[in-house]
């Protein structure tokens, strides 16, 4: 029941807004290219959360293929590169050129990165920082945000569990099955005021 109500909810919102914009164009039909975008931009919301609990629903599974960390870690942090500008917050990826090859499954981690930059992004103020480092064995992302107390950091991989008004609280829940996937681990350390680090280790062989 629990579940059911905060789908419920996450879907709410982004509707709202649809029905809205949509009420805006019929009362005032030549303001309709300024709500047309509004109508896309929410149902691109939708479209992201039906992703996140369509994964949820089906087991998680991967395809291992010799993967490089540091191109994916690359090409993630490019198509973050203009939100990160925009909040005037500094994203940097570290790698070495002759890291290892290991055997991830490339999308999967792609996906794992994208959710643990976006949250770090949203906790992390302008004029500071995320960064991106790849090692032998796995990669770490760390910011200089807000931090979490206890409480969070007990629930962090909790479904649904989130801190923000705007969050479906599926986003490490996600993470943390894609790394099991790979019979990895990951290690949070977080201060508040401080910053997190999410250390994911995805081949202990390798490290
Ligand atoms: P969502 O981002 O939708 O809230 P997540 O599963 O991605 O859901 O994260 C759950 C919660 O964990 C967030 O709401 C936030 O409170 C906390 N959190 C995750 N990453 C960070 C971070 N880098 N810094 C501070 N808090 C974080
Ligand atoms: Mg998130």
């Amino acid at each position: 029941g629990q579940m059911a109500a905060s789908v419920a909810h996450e879907f709410r919102n982004p509707l709202t807004g649809i029905r809205g914009a949509a009420q805006m164009i019929r009362e005032k039909p030549s303001s309709a290219p300024e709500f047309i975008g509004m109508i896309e931009e929410e149902a691109l919301k939708l479209e992201a959360l039906c992703e996140d609990f369509l994964e949820l629903a089906r087991p998680i599974n991967i395809r291992l293929v010799p993967s490089r960390l540091g191109d994916i870690a690359r090409s993630v942090a490019s198509s973050w590169r203009p939100a990160f500008d925009e909040k005037e917050v500094i994203l940097a990826v570290q790698a070495r050129d002759d890291e290892p090859v290991l055997r991830v499954d490339p999308r999967r981690i792609e996906q794992v990165l994208h959710n643990l930059v976006r949250n770090a992004l949203e906790s992390t103020d302008p004029g500071g920082s995320v960064t991106i480092s790849v090692f032998g064995g796995g990669l770490v992302v760390e910011d200089t945000g807000q931090g979490m107390d206890e409480n969070v950091l007990e629930r962090l991989f909790i479904p649904f569990f989130t801190t923000k008004s705007y969050g479906s609280g599926l986003g490490l829940c996600n993470v943390r099955r894609i790394v099991e996937a790979h019979d990895g681990e990951i290690e949070v350390v977080s201060r508040p005021g401080e910053g997190t680090r999410f250390e994911l280790f995805l081949d202990r062989r390798a490290s």
